[in-house]
């Protein structure tokens, strides 16, 4: 009893200290880039006497360390909260820093680690993201399209035909579950930060601009090396993982500054959906607040501009296209089985989208031209959407894209010698198993609730698509012996056990009370068809992300580092490591 009662208190303890200490930005144990920019911030929780304050880095000075005073803030945000601001500060001396913060009533001490890299041995980087690309989704891959008998694969995966592999965490600064923004800025800048946050650590403030920021690879390579940028997703160019590549902002729904800070990134290339954030709101289909033509900003700063598959290959064939913008939807573009098969989705509205692999090879022609080399970050981000809404067909078939994708990058390295470090990973996981598989003809009676077709360990045998074709797809998903992957989050909704032929799955719609969400009616009389009660809170309309470590394959010149138990911080390392970005002399 008195055992417990001392380690409730020192647990209050501990909690209370933490509540009132200074919070310093970079966070402690942080790892940072020699000669990489950032913000150095210190929080004061409560109205500091500046001529009490001491600020210093092993010892010395904060201001002869950074060789810059920050700016004093007495009243942060009008409250008794002190804070020091210093931007665009570096340090070179690889080696443990430790940072230490008085104001003379309370201290903190955090302890950061700057490391330098060895010499450049990538021209390239080819980065690609699976977002949200699960085990499951995986699997499912390689069954469909490679082919199974007697329980050996008939074939690999470009994505794990790679000597290198590892498994890595992607927890944030905030959370055990990461989203798109905190993991790919992870990925982008080697630093954790905040669910909804990029290339900034999250600050106490309101304002979502003014977050101590973090250089990100595509800066990095472009200051010091000159490389050529790209950046390529099917889902809206302005969604987190393709933004977390440049943009520094405490909230990923600001597409309208994301488009702004694209623009002053200027990526060599730029290829994805989300027209409609580019466009003056005067414009049919703009979602912009203010007048400004961004395809016009963008062209007249010498950029070719492509909307369609053809003029994305007519453009980047062009020997003088060194820039290219291409937008090909007003927002998400459409999944390939929606624009390969099925036509459902925007498909009828956007009928030319380019397939991930058109976009990559076009993407490909344009870096290529740049001398210095090029970083090439890849999205294939519709996976996650359809995990998101409990449509396993369309997720596994962007996934055999992805895998087209990096089979098409692999065969482009090999014929170059392999100068190029490539890294197939996904940013988190969500909760979805291959259970077995789902059989219409497990029982001849009629009234058979469907969940009594669900095959499992020798009833599930093999599903038995139709042969893939040469892109690796079968023809059709509607058929008698289906995979059947479920996730364990859930919104209440309706189960039918089958795919979604006309349109991607919409398990919710908008709920009574306000900010909640409720099975969708529209599957309610589908045969067969259950309504399952959900396990996650009613405001929650879809399927969630789930913590669990995601794997990354790796091939080329610095791809030896992937190995083992990664952070999700440490794929950055690796990448920054293969270019030497943090090389004496860079
Ligand atoms: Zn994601």
């Amino acid at each position: 009893m008195i055992k417990h009662v001392t380690a409730v208190t020192l647990g209050l303890l501990l909690w209370g200290s933490a509540a009132v200490a200074q919070t310093v930005y970079p966070i402690d144990r942080a790892e940072i880039l020699s000669g990489a920019q950032f913000d150095f911030k210190v929080e004061f929780p409560d109205k500091v006497d500046p001529a009490k304050l001491k600020v210093t880095l092993n010892g010395q000075d904060y201001a002869a360390a950074f060789g810059r005073t920050g700016t004093f803030v007495e009243r942060e945000e009008g409250k008794d909260q002190s804070a020091l601001l210093l931007r665009d500060v570096a340090l070179s001396a690889p080696g443990p820093v430790a940072v230490e913060v008085s104001d003379g009533a309370r201290s903190r001490k955090v302890t950061w680690t700057v490391y330098d890299t060895p010499p450049r041995k990538a021209k390239n980087v080819i980065l690609f993201i699976g977002d949200g690309m699960s085990l499951s989704h995986r699997v499912a891959a390689r069954l469909l399209s490679k082919g199974i008998s007697e329980g050996k694969s008939l074939g690999k995966l470009a994505m794990d035909d790679m000597p290198h592999m590892a498994l890595v965490a992607t927890a944030g600064s905030d959370s055990i579950i990461t989203d798109s923004a905190n993991s790919a800025s992870a990925y982008s800048t080697g630093h954790k930060s905040a669910v909804n946050a990029m290339g900034v650590y999250a600050d106490r403030t309101r304002d979502a601009f003014d977050d101590p920021r973090v250089e990100t690879i595509t800066s990095l390579a472009k200051r010091k090396l000159k490389m050529a940028i790209g950046i390529v997703t099917n889902t809206e160019i302005e969604d987190a993982t393709p933004a977390a590549m440049v943009a520094h902002t405490r909230r990923r729904a600001a597409y309208d500054e994301i488009v702004e800070q694209y623009f002053a990134a200027k990526p060599d290339v730029l290829l994805g959906g989300g027209t409609a954030n580019f466009l003056p709101k005067a414009s049919s289909g703009s979602k912009r607040k203010d007048d400004v033509d961004y395809i016009a900003r963008f062209r007249e700063a010498g950029y070719m501009v492509a909307t369609t598959a053809g003029e994305l290959n007519t453009v980047a064939a062009k020997p003088e296209t060194r820039q290219l913008l291409g937008l090909f939807a007003a927002g998400n573009m459409d999944g390939v089985l929606d624009r390969k098969f099925l036509k459902g989705g925007g498909v009828k509205k956007f009928p030319e989208q380019p397939d991930l692999t058109e976009q990559v090879q076009a993407a490909l022609t344009v870096l290529s031209r740049n001398e210095a080399g090029f970083f090439l970050m890849v999205e294939s981000g519709m996976i996650d959407k359809y995990a998101h809404l409990l449509d396993m067909e369309r997720a596994v078939y962007d996934t055999i894209m992805l895998d087209n994708a990096v089979r098409l990058a692999k065969d482009w390295a090999g014929k170059r010698g392999n100068d190029t470090l490539i890294l197939v990973v996904s940013d988190h996981s969500h909760p979805n198993s291959l259970v077995g598989t789902i059989n219409d003809d497990m029982s001849s009676t009629p009234n058979v609730p469907f969940r009594e077709r669900v095959g499992v360990y020798e009833k599930a045998g093999f599903p038995n698509y139709p042969a893939p074709d040469a892109d690796g797809y079968p023809s059709r998903v509607d058929v008698s012996r289906r995979i059947a992957i479920f996730s364990a989050s859930l919104p209440d909704h309706y189960e039918t056990f089958r795919p979604k032929l006309d349109d991607p799955n919409e398990p919710t719609t908008k709920g009574d009370d306000a900010g909640t969400f409720k099975a969708n009616d529209k599957y309610k009389d589908v045969p067969g068809a259950v309504l399952r009660p959900g396990n996650l809170p009613a405001m929650v309309g879809a399927s969630v992300h789930s913590g669990e470590d995601v794997i990354l394959t790796a091939i080329g010149p610095g791809s030896e580092r992937v190995k083992g138990s990664m952070d999700n911080t440490e794929v950055f390392r690796v990448m920054v490591d293969a270019l030497g970005l943090g090389a004496v002399g860079q």
